[in-house]
């Protein structure tokens, strides 16, 4: 059986900038993934904002990392030269409730080191955005958009001129943990048999990291977690955008609301809706989601053209918490919790997972390597 130093499961956004950041640290690094290129779970069928970090509990993992990792990933595009805008974000109240809720989130945000969103009245707003219908609006500077493919395929650069490898086509079944040790590494077994030793370990396989918890043999029961799927469909815009922001309505329990977002070519997208779905592979949207769409849309830009929306793609929210239950923040779940040396399991890594991907791996290098870790 071949053994290294480092293993992570899953080359997502996340998985990449960990396996990044361990190689970057000097580890011998294994990056292992199911499929057959990197990059096609999640980290492609997300809005690829930038997020600044406004709605999140503060002292919330998603609330620091978000923060952190804004700054993070704005100086590495900068320096890498990868495609993205800072092109800022308008936060709409379209009720009298709303525009209530607006000094509320300016008041979160402040509470995550968020310090810049500015109110504006219903004017000011609309010199912005002529086509914009609102009561008021928050606006938020520091939101951005990123071209999330060239971000990933730049880590898996960084990984690989620092030694790290990418195995495609290596799906991890199941995983006997043992202390990490030299004599006693952990094991992974593959689809095909075959086994993989390595001293440090982490999870980072998105939608089915939660289930490869429950097939790590030597992890206690209380740290193997459920999985639940909230899916996100977006529409399209067929034609030139009437908006050069992003628009966002107050938001709403599951998600952020149908928001209007921009890619780097100035195409407009609406969504995610919430969708909570039974199976991490229903990713089909359903045309018929559309009607919502519009009356969502024409709260804040009443102008929409009928036909002017088509069924996009969708993603799926990879949760931890169910329907009922009060959205769960990021689990970073490394040794000093569940005690395992060198096993980090990332759960419920959900929006803003992008834009904290550069923190979020900074964090796991040093959970990785607490109390007994081989890292
Ligand atoms: C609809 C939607 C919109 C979003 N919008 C934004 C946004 O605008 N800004 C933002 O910051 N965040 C956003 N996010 C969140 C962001 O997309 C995710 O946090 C991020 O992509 C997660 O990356 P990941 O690497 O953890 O997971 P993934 O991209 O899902 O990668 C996990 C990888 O693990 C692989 N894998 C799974 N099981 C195994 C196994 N057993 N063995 C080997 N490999 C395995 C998978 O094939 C996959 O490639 C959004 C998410 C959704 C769903």
């Amino acid at each position: 059986m071949d053994t290294v130093d480092a293993v992570v499961i899953g080359a997502g956004v996340v998985g990449l900038a960990v396996a990044r950041a361990l190689a970057l640290a000097g580890h011998e690094v294994m990056l292992l993934e199911a499929e057959n290129a990197m990059g096609t779970g999640t980290s492609s069928r997300n809005s690829e904002v930038i997020h600044a970090g406004i709605y999140y509990p503060a002292g919330s993992l998603k609330a620091q990392l978000c923060v952190q990792g804004k700054t993070m990933l704005y100086a590495y595009c900068q320096e890498r030269g990868l495609g993205h805008q800072r092109c800022g974000k308008l936060i709409v109240a379209t009720s009298p409730e709303q525009v209530a809720q607006l000094g509320q989130i300016q008041a979160k945000a402040r509470a995550n080191g968020v310090d810049d969103l500015v109110l504006l009245t219903r004017a000011q707003a609309q010199a912005m955005e002529p086509a914009l219908q609102c009561l008021a609006a928050l606006h938020s500077p520091s939101t951005g958009i990123v071209d999330s493919h060239a971000l990933m395929l730049s880590y898996l650069g960084d990984m690989e001129n620092a030694g790290g490898l990418l195995a495609l086509n290596a799906s991890v079944q199941e995983v006997r943990l043992n202390h990490g040790s030299a004599s006693h590494p952990h094991v992974l077994v593959m689809q095909d048999g075959t086994e993989l030793a390595c001293h440090t370990l982490v999870n980072s396989a998105g939608l089915t990291a939660p289930d490869l918890t429950q097939r790590m043999s030597g992890l206690a029961v209380p740290f193997q977690t459920q999985a639940y799927y909230a899916k996100g469909n977006y529409f399209t815009l067929a034609g030139r955008s009437p908006f050069s922001r992003l628009i966002y309505p107050v938001p709403e329990a599951a998600g952020l609301g149908v928001h209007l977002t921009l890619d780097l070519g100035g195409q407009a997208k609406f969504g995610p809706d919430v969708q909570w779905v039974q199976s991490k592979d229903d990713l089909q949207v359903d045309p018929a989601r559309g009607d919502a769409f519009y009356a969502e849309v024409r709260k804040y830009w009443p102008a929409l053209p009928d036909g002017a929306l088509q069924a996009g793609y969708a993603g799926i929210r990879p949760k931890i918490s169910g329907p009922q239950a009060a959205a769960a923040d990021f689990v970073i779940q490394g040794p000093v919790l569940h005690g395992v040396p060198g096993l980090v399991n990332l759960l419920g890594i959900e929006s803003p997972g992008l834009t904290s991907s550069l923190a979020i791996a900074q964090r796991v290098c040093a959970e990785a390597t607490f109390a007994g870790g081989h890292a």
